[in-house]
């Protein structure tokens, strides 16, 4: 299956070799999403239509048809000799310097799924996600601080010196209700104020199921729906009022029934997602265009990576996209159009762009050659 990948579609060679290679330079202005008022902005696909916003298509050279990466983390350690998911915390550190270096800024999961993707003006955007609530994701030290070297420490401290790398990442949780699991985050006592933070500060809480278990593909229905459910529930328990509205599956493993990932009921509870993420191992397709692999966007099966150097892991990937340019999705800075240069249109999905509601303008080189035209 991975050999296959290699005869890379010639739309990313193609394009490629036509794009530009000069230096972007740098962002224009920080959109903070919804982050500052706390909230998360109606699930719509289908909004209302936003006007288009001018940007330098010279200077920023836009191209929303190419990847974006989900990073996918696990636990961070800080000793340097690993084993299965842990990561050295200096390496994450590491991670999130050369993604801010190479023009990323993390954008909101939520967000993306829903094709608004608010990223400044020639950067571009990264997702993080975060499993199982381990306590190398968020722990507080013995005097009662957030633990420089844990995964909230360390996006804290990122942020407070590079104030355009806001505080997004997607924390896919298991929780202690009505199970033998610990507590989210491992800390009983801080449980709750580390849930409480994780939503103030604007990152997002996704439904990691109850249990955890990969047998989930040969559950009847009703056991399937009461386990996403029940995850949701799990998760009210401390943050009653959350929208819990995506879902990573445990091992990538999904369940025969696959429309019960987007929506359910169970116990007086119901749900309904926007997206349902695997464990691997490629960067996802842009919201209205094609993955590596040259499929359709498709929210219910979106590909994460994992870190580490190897093959399909992070560097892997994030260096492949360095050296093919045209890989890598550059924002126009407006999450209600998609920029792409007129090589790079046959990749659009034009009807999901217009089920949507969004923009769509393409450019030649530094030329507009059409604004608007779907609209
Ligand atoms: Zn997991």
């Amino acid at each position: 299956m991975r050999t296959a990948r290699f005869s890379l579609r010639p739309f990313a060679l193609g394009a490629a070799a036509a794009l530009l290679t000069g230096a972007l330079s740098g962002c224009h202005m920080f959109h903070r999403g919804h982050a500052e008022t706390g909230g998360k902005p109606k699930a719509t696909l289908a909004g209302q239509v936003q006007p288009m916003l001018p940007v330098d298509l010279t200077k920023v050279q836009p191209n929303e048809a190419g990847l974006v990466p989900i990073l996918e983390y696990h636990n961070l350690v800080k000793s340097l000799k690993t084993k299965d998911y842990d990561y050295p915390a200096s390496a994450f550190r590491a991670d999130i310097q050369w993604l801010y270096d190479h023009n990323y800024r993390p954008v909101s999961l939520h967000d993306y799924a829903l094709g608004k993707i608010d990223c400044p003006a020639g950067m571009s955007p990264v997702i993080l996600t975060f499993d199982d609530a381990l306590r190398g994701q968020f722990n507080y030290t013995a005097d009662g601080k957030i633990d420089p070297d844990c995964a909230v420490g360390i996006l804290d401290d990122f942020h407070a010196k590079h104030p355009d790398w806001p505080l997004k990442g997607t924390f896919f949780v298991l929780t202690d209700v009505g199970t033998t699991l610990p507590p989210p985050f491992y800390q009983a006592q801080y449980a709750q104020g580390k849930m409480d933070y994780i939503v103030k500060e604007g990152y997002e809480i996704g439904n990691h199921t109850i249990h955890h278990l990969a047998g989930i593909k040969h559950w009847p229905d009703a056991r399937v729906e009461a386990e996403l459910a029940g995850a949701v529930a799990n998760i009210h328990h401390y943050e009653p009022s959350y929208v819990v509205d995506t879902l990573a599956m445990p091992y990538g493993v999904f369940p025969k029934n696959k429309k019960l990932v987007i929506s359910g009921a169970s116990g007086g509870v119901t749900y309904h997602n926007l997206c349902a993420l695997k464990a691997g191992a490629d960067p996802a397709a842009s919201p209205m265009g094609r993955d590596f692999d040259n499929k359709n966007f498709n929210p219910y099966y979106l590909p994460r990576i994992i870190p580490g150097a190897g093959k399909y892991t992070i560097h892997y990937w994030l260096e492949l996209m360095e050296k093919q340019k045209a890989l890598k999705y550059v924002s126009d800075g407006d999450p209600n159009t998609y920029t792409v240069n007129t090589i790079a249109r046959g990749q659009i999905n034009l009807a999901r762009l217009k089920n949507g509601r969004f923009h769509l303008r393409t450019y030649n080189g530094t030329q507009v050659v059409a604004g608007n035209e779907v609209r």
